[in-house]
């Protein structure tokens, strides 16, 4: 069986780490990786195939930036000729970007069998980009690849034929379980650079285009983490788009002398410092569940999440960054918090589990 993975953002990297690494496992499964580019600095892109002991794409097709109809146009053109040249039995697309839909979109119409990764996760807003294009990969997919059953139910009250859905937990849970652990073994890396002891400080990513393109939520979001930084240290590991949107607003230079900003982080590092966290505040889906696998309070700064089994079990918070005084209020409150011993994300087997299934062929609906 001959695959194409389609990967372009950061968190695919992270959860095609265990996925390539499942298929590597089977001598009658070949992977061609193919990098789109949506995410491409060394610290957004490059560093992940190190640490995480990936191989290079085959294909890097460079396509970055633009708006969503031209990045995804420019992505659908450049996979479909990837398609064509390779002829595989089955493309393999992550979660919910641009990369994923424009990898699913030209694939069906070659009739190649696409097999979605993190199917069924539904924030029911629309407006979120993500949202789109999760629900159109879900539609054409043939093997949807659900990581709870939450998820599960989705689909099923979307009538997906059960015969296509596949419960396998989830894969970032894999890869904080291979490579987590690896990180807490390999000494403190960034806690040391960074003169950060255990318990100590908030940990914070903000990178939702809902919160960095509009000026009020991230005013508040700012204005309640500085109310946060007057208590405890907060460090911000800064992705590429909200350091931009911070600086069209004026406010970077008083976000960098009030908090500990960081650049975006490696895996390993990402991992000590949501360890050594005393909560995290996040925007991020990765993120919410990796508090969680690690133990860690969590505060999700957006009006709804997809993995609401965390906020059911109370370990994680949704907190719209409506005021300031609601995310200080948000964040300062889950110090110390704790949610129920529940396990939503499977047993750390996702990835063997996907790869078995594709290999027994395309399921009959
Ligand atoms: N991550 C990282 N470095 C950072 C911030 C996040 O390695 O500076 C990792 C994080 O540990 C998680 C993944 O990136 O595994 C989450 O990706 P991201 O927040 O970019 O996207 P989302 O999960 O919201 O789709």
């Amino acid at each position: 069986m001959k695959v194409v993975t389609i990967v372009g953002a950061r968190p695919q990297l992270i959860k095609a780490s265990v996925v390539s690494q499942a298929m590597r496992a089977h001598s009658d499964l070949e992977e061609v990786l193919v990098h789109t580019g949506q995410h491409f600095d060394a610290n957004m892109s490059d560093v992940f195939f190190d640490e995480l002991r990936m191989p290079s794409p085959k294909h890097h097709l460079g396509i970055a930036g633009g708006s969503h109809g031209e990045m995804t146009g420019r992505m659908l053109q450049a996979i479909e000729r990837v398609i064509l040249d390779e002829r595989p039995d089955a493309v393999l697309v992550y979660g919910d970007t641009n990369s994923t839909l424009a990898g699913t979109l030209a694939a069906v119409k070659l009739h190649v069998p696409v097999a979605h990764v993190e199917a069924g996760l539904r924030s029911f807003n629309m407006k979120m980009p993500e949202e789109v294009n999760r629900i159109l990969t879900d539609r054409v997919s043939t093997w949807l690849f659900a990581p709870t059953t939450e998820a599960v139910a989705h689909l099923r009250r979307e009538g997906v034929d059960d015969a296509r859905v596949f419960l396998v937990g989830d894969v970032m849970y894999d890869v904080a379980i291979q490579h987590g652990r690896r990180a807490l073994t390999l000494g403190r890396g960034v806690l040391d650079t960074a003169g950060l002891d255990d318990g100590s400080f908030v940990l914070v990513t903000i990178h939702r285009a809902d919160n960095t393109d509009d000026p009020t939520r991230l005013a508040n979001i700012v204005q309640g983490l500085r109310e946060v930084a007057a208590k405890r240290r907060v460090v911000w590991p800064l992705h590429p788009r909200t350091r931009v949107a911070l600086d069209r607003m004026g406010i970077l230079d008083d976000v960098t002398t009030t908090m500990t900003l960081l650049p975006p982080q490696g895996y390993l590092d990402m991992v000590r410092l949501e360890t050594a966290a005393a909560v995290i505040a996040t925007d991020s889906g990765g993120v919410q569940k990796e508090a969680f696998f690690h133990g860690v309070p969590c505060v999700t700064l957006r009006d709804e999440t997809e993995w609401t089994e965390l906020v059911d079990s109370g370990w994680n918070r949704l907190v719209p960054p409506t005021s300031a005084a609601a995310v200080a209020h948000g964040v300062l409150g889950a110090i110390g918090t704790r949610g129920a011993d529940v396990h939503p994300y499977g047993s750390g087997h996702s990835a063997d589990a996907i790869v078995d299934m594709m290999l027994r062929g395309v399921p009959r609906a």
